[in-house]
């Protein structure tokens, strides 16, 4: 039987699955990692970096390296999202030719399909190294709230990579799907789902027989780990401003520094009660006097920080069962997905809300993919009985008169599904009417939604305006395509369209991009891993040893300096055995302590 592989395609990580022998397995990356950083790069040698080796070299080369682009895939230009993406990210976001929206990286325009091609080709080899046969077909994971332009794109993205893509599902349903799995379970569960750019909470009905029904699903795009490594931000540059009158966010290298430091203190203070944040010689005093930042945080205060932004999900968990009509006790299990469950303070708030543990038998990070697996295991066997239910997330309706978002078929809504609405027209002698198909939320004005497609009936009989009806038919298969038919009840003469979504590109686009990824492909196996882990760490080398002196010259005077000095030539004699063993696993390590090094030396070269 052909074997079908379970992506989920993450905002920052990555990870792939397949079912084997009956059991749902995560599939470890050559690095022996279960994820893979969602993460792509081009050198300046113009080769393409994904996953940690992308990530290794985030800092040294920010501008030609794309990370979240799971933010923009399918969104138009205009989009505040990507309007926000254009104004933080470190590489170039450009306007594509069909509204769509361009990556730049080593002035290459590229796709955002394109990008996820990239992630999505990478967890392709990932599979089939492990394998040891190709793999063609794929499920792939997308977040509930996804609209029908992100989904597509995602199908693109899969097809340029070489991956017939079989099934799009929810995130959360696969989370569900991997905890039911062949347990013959009846039960209401809540998926309680927090990133590191986006929270969602979804509740689900696991009926016997593998039947797996959404009933409501909702979220908040804009709120995820990121939000919570931000306030450690601020904590860290009001501290060293109290301190020394000094603004580190003048300071980009510093800026990006904090970052680093504030995520990681912020992930091991889930298992331990206190951390140091140690950022040596992160800015000049001015004085021809280099400065540390050397701070404790504690888990209470990092709670204290984030707390506003936990209880943001709490209440949308609130409002998701109010609009489900649930009571809390009605939940019988709380699934926990993504990085940020792993907090404690966000195990609690999430406990003593639904007032009860949530499951510990899932793991946070794998859940989706292995869900995603099952899923394509089980549309490949026929003996295998599951139905997925899956609901829209966004209400779906026209444009009518007055800039109005008619609704047709409201949010949370199972499908397939079909409603009718009649409408008239809003003229007198009117005879054509024009439907815009619309998707989002009936309470804001129609044209600040997602317009799907439109289409025109004409030959309507002239009569005074609101005489003449019309009916409309909206229907969503089991596919999640969404077909619109208008009606002319007078003459019966009618008019369709289906809702092909587009994710910015045309079919010839997608084509080129097919091939382009074909040969990229050929390029990239072999040796590949080890020679861009060389070629980074030589480098990193190279300028470490260029900066020695400089550096020597300034922190001699202090043993915490002479101590820096020690550990960086250790790391760098380390690195170099590693790349004479040719251990392509030992230099991707000793890249973490090159990188911090690198960028400790030139904070103190340049603060002098
Ligand atoms: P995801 O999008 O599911 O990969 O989640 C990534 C987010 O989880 C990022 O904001 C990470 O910083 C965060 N994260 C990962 N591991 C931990 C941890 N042990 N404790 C707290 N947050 C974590």
């Amino acid at each position: 039987m052909e074997k079908v592989i379970g992506i989920d395609l993450g905002t920052t990580n990555s990870c792939v699955a397949i079912v084997e022998n009956g059991t749902p397995v995560v599939i470890p990356n050559r690095g022996g990692y279960k994820t893979t950083p969602s993460m792509v790069a081009v050198t300046e040698a113009g080769k393409r970096l994904v996953g940690h080796i992308a990530k290794r070299q985030a800092i040294t080369n920010a501008e030609n390296t794309v990370y979240a682009a799971k933010r923009l895939i399918g969104r138009k230009w205009n989009s505040p999202q990507v309007k926000n993406a254009v104004a933080t990210s470190s590489y170039k976001i450009v306007e594509g030719p069909h509204q769509d929206v361009r990556i730049v990286l080593r002035d290459k325009e590229y796709s955002v399909p394109e990008i996820s091609a990239m992630v999505l080709q990478e967890m392709k080899v990932i599979a089939e190294d492990y394998l040891g046969e190709p793999v063609t077909k794929a499920v792939v994971t997308v977040p509930a709230y996804f609209n029908d332009n992100q989904r597509q794109a995602t199908k693109d993205a899969g097809e340029i990579a070489g991956l017939d893509v079989i099934r799009i599902i929810n995130e959360p349903t696969a989370a569900a799907l991997s905890y039911g799995f062949g347990r013959n379970l009846e039960k209401v569960v809540a998926v309680y789902d927090f990133g590191g750019g986006t929270f969602d909470i979804s509740i689900l009905e696991i009926a016997s027989h593998g039947v797996f029904k959404v009933i409501a699903t909702a979220g908040d795009t804009f709120l995820g780990g990121e939000d919570i490594d931000a306030r450690i931000i601020d904590w860290l540059v009001q501290g060293f401003k109290e301190e020394h009158n000094l603004d580190l966010r003048q300071d980009r290298m510093a800026l990006q520094r904090l970052k680093d430091a504030a995520e990681k203190a912020k992930c091991e203070l889930s298992s331990v009660r206190e951390t140091e944040v140690n950022l040596p010689f992160i800015i000049s005093s001015g004085r021809n006097e280099a400065l540390h930042l050397q701070r404790t945080l504690t888990r209470q205060t990092l709670e204290e920080l984030a707390d506003d932004l936990i209880e943001r999900t709490v209440d949308i968990c609130r409002q998701t069962l109010e609009d489900a009509r649930l009571g809390k006790d009605e939940i019988e299990e709380v699934i926990l997905v993504g990085g940020m469950t792993r907090m404690p303070k966000i195990q609690q708030a999430v406990a003593a809300f639904f007032e009860r543990e949530p499951c510990k038998g899932v793991h946070p990070d794998e859940v989706v993919a292995l869900g995603a697996g099952i899923q394509g295991a089980a549309l490949v066997d026929d003996k295998q009985e599951m139905i997925l239910l899956d609901v829209t997330p966004h209400a779906l309706g026209i444009m009518t008169f007055g800039n109005v978002f008619e609704e047709l078929i409201p949010a949370n809504t199972t499908v397939p599904t079909h409603r009718t609405k009649i409408f008239t027209t809003s003229r007198d002698n009117q005879t054509a009417v024009k439907i815009l198909v619309m998707q989002g939320d009936p309470a804001k004005n129609a044209e600040d939604n997602e317009l799907l497609g439109e289409f025109i009936l004409t030959g309507l009989r002239r009569a005074p305006k609101g005489t003449v009806e019309i009916e409309v038919t909206f229907e969503i298969n089991a596919d999640g395509i969404v077909s619109v038919r208008a009606k002319d009840l007078e003459t019966g003469l009618e008019q369709s369209i289906q809702v092909t979504a587009t994710s910015g590109l045309t079919r010839d686009e997608i084509k080129q991009m097919v091939d382009a990824a074909k040969d990229d492909l050929v390029d990239r196996r072999g040796s590949e891993e080890f020679e861009a882990a060389k070629q980074e760490a030589e480098k990193l080398i190279t300028e470490i040893e260029k900066l020695f002196p400089q550096v020597q010259q300034v922190v001699a005077s202090s043993d915490f300096g002479r101590d820096a000095i020690d550990k960086a030539k250790a790391i760098v004699e380390k690195a170099r055995a590693a790349i004479e063993k040719k251990d392509v696993a030992a230099v991707k390590e000793q890249i973490e302590g090159l990188t911090r090094t690198h960028r400790m030396f030139k904070g103190v070269v340049a603060k002098t």
